[in-house]
């Protein structure tokens, strides 16, 4: 029996492993690389292995770099299940349908652009070298429906006419769609078979609704193996979704290999009980100036865990009445999968909301936004408000149009409520305003440019990092040390090579055995 680690080695996305016994090829992930466009690009198209050998595969949750190629998968040849917890499964439904239309209309805007250059050569004037007013015209009338609406049809079509290299979809809607008849959701803490005597429970991993950690037990030559694989590891004492497993079964408490997250291997988080006085103070602040406040957030987690701490800090009358927008239909969609899965809740929250008969996502005050008119007229709204919009990181999506009429203001807030990636515009907006704020907001304020403009940033930003659902070096560590569990060996993934590197040297510091395996690497067990 080996295991190979094929994805999220030395780095963070793309989480991909195989557990091989006999005949038994279980994958653990199916994840996207995410990142520089170009490299993850190829990394994403082409799976290390022909997938009609693997016969089942465990997805630990809904991230799309944990589950994002699983539409990859069964559209080429593999016939298994897929096997999660009920509510991971529910949210792939929202998610990996979200993921193959931004892969469809990438695909489809690569595919515009590279058409329109060549019809820009054909009507370009021989005297000015530059295409007629006439040509422009005509190309936008063909290539596009309205204004932001591109004609997909007459693109392909014409990708085709003129053999232009075109771009494919990753996977199309329907691929997607096909996919999650493979799903096969199980509840926590009870042993499902997954192969020719092999089991896999999946334990709390307390990172997002629905996460696990896999223990796959495995039965060769009469000896049992137990392999546990964390997936990604919360916090302990956040909203909602209940802390990491430090309880294991007894049969599942000794495992011969951990295969184990290293995001923050080397960091330490602010304490999650700041995040409900910090969010207070942050909102009365910006009430009283007058303002609104902005925040980007994912919309699967992250939403849900700010709906839930507004929600008890307006019962609490710590915050005034004030309309909190949640302007993202994919959020919405996914704050009803939350609403649907009151039995992975932690016992705060069930005392404090579900015993009362009331929704922890809905108060006085919430709205969800759903068309594109609505977010449009929300944008001009004067009156004070509260609005949370993805893309999480500011790259795309509702929040920018947000952005755009509220960074200038120095009334209105931007809360910062998660990791802002390197060459993001969330990243710029925390960098920048932190040198205007160390200026003493004097001088000339720091622009910044999005949707084709520059903008001032005058808006107050706010970081709230206790929100992170990731745990930080000593969580990481609690879970080894305050569970059950007699670890043989540790495999450091999931985390910059830094970050693993030095997180693998704490764990040997503290008398484990640890190893941060390369990509490709095999390791074997008896
Ligand atoms: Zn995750």
């Amino acid at each position: 029996m080996y295991v190979t680690f094929f994805g999220a080695v030395r780095e963070v996305t793309g989480s991909m492993h195989m557990i091989v016994k006999g005949s038994d090829r279980i994958l653990l992930d199916c994840g996207m690389f995410q990142g520089r466009r170009k490299e993850s690009e190829q990394k994403n198209r082409v799976l290390p292995f022909d997938p009609r050998i693997v016969t089942n595969a465990l997805l630990s949750h809904a991230h799309i770099d944990h589950s994002g190629r699983i539409p990859v998968l069964t559209r080429d040849g593999f016939t298994g299940r897929v096997l999660c917890t009920r509510a991971t499964a529910d949210a792939c439904e929202y998610l990996l349908l979200d993921s193959a239309h931004i892969q469809e209309s990438d695909a489809a805007y690569l595919n515009y652009k590279a058409v329109r250059s060549v019809l820009q050569k054909i009507k370009t004037s021989p005297r000015t070298r530059k295409v007629t007013q006439r040509g422009a015209r005509e190309i936008k009338a063909l290539l596009k429906k309205k204004r932001n609406e591109l004609n997909v049809e007459t693109i392909d079509h014409l990708v085709e006419e003129l053999h232009i290299d075109g771009v494919e979809p990753l996977y199309t809607v329907l691929e997607a769609q096909q996919s999650l008849s493979y799903f096969d959701g199980h509840p926590y803490r009870s042993p499902v078979t997954i192969g020719r005597d092999m089991t896999c429970t999946f334990y709390e991993a307390g990172h997002i609704l629905g996460s696990a950690i896999s223990l796959v037990k495995a039965v060769e030559n009469g000896q049992t193996y137990n392999v546990l694989y964390s997936g990604d590891l919360g916090r302990f004492n956040k909203p909602i979704v209940r802390d990491p497993c430090l309880d294991f079964g007894e049969a599942d408490r000794d495992v011969d290999l951990m295969i184990l997250e290293s995001t923050y291997g080397n960091r330490q988080h602010g304490p999650v009980q700041d995040i409900r006085s910090l969010l207070k103070q942050a909102l009365n602040e910006t009430l009283e100036r007058g303002g609104s406040m902005v925040i980007p957030a994912f919309a699967f987690g992250r939403t849900q865990e700010l709906l839930y701490v507004l929600h008890e800090l307006h019962d609490r009358k710590e915050i005034p009445n004030v309309p909190v927008y949640v302007d993202s239909p994919l959020a919405s969609k996914l704050t009803r999968v939350f609403g649907e899965h009151p039995e992975v809740y932690d016992s705060d929250t069930h005392e404090t909301f579900l015993e009362r008969g009331e929704n922890p996502f809905h108060f006085k005050g919430v709205r969800f936004i759903g068309s594109v008119e609505e977010s449009m007229a929300l944008n001009r709204e004067t009156k004070p408000h509260v609005v949370i919009a993805a893309s999480g990181m500011c790259e795309a999506g509702r929040v920018l149009h947000h952005l755009r009429y509220k960074i200038h203001n120095p009334r209105n807030t931007i809360l910062i409520v998660g990791y802002m990636a390197e060459n993001t515009l969330g990243r710029r907006i925390v960098e920048q305003s932190r040198i205007f704020e160390a200026a003493g907001r004097t001088g000339h304020p720091p622009l910044l440019k999005f949707l084709g403009k520059e903008y001032p940033l005058l808006a107050r930003v706010v970081e709230l990092d206790g929100f992170s659902a990731h745990g930080d070096k000593d969580e990481l560590l609690r879970v080894l040390k305050e569970s059950n569990l007699n670890i043989k060996k540790i495999a450091v993934v999931h985390g910059e090579e830094n970050q693993s590197l030095s997180f693998a040297e704490t764990l040997g510091r503290e008398g484990y055995s640890a190893f941060v395996p390369h990509g490709g690497e095999t390791v074997s067990l008896g």
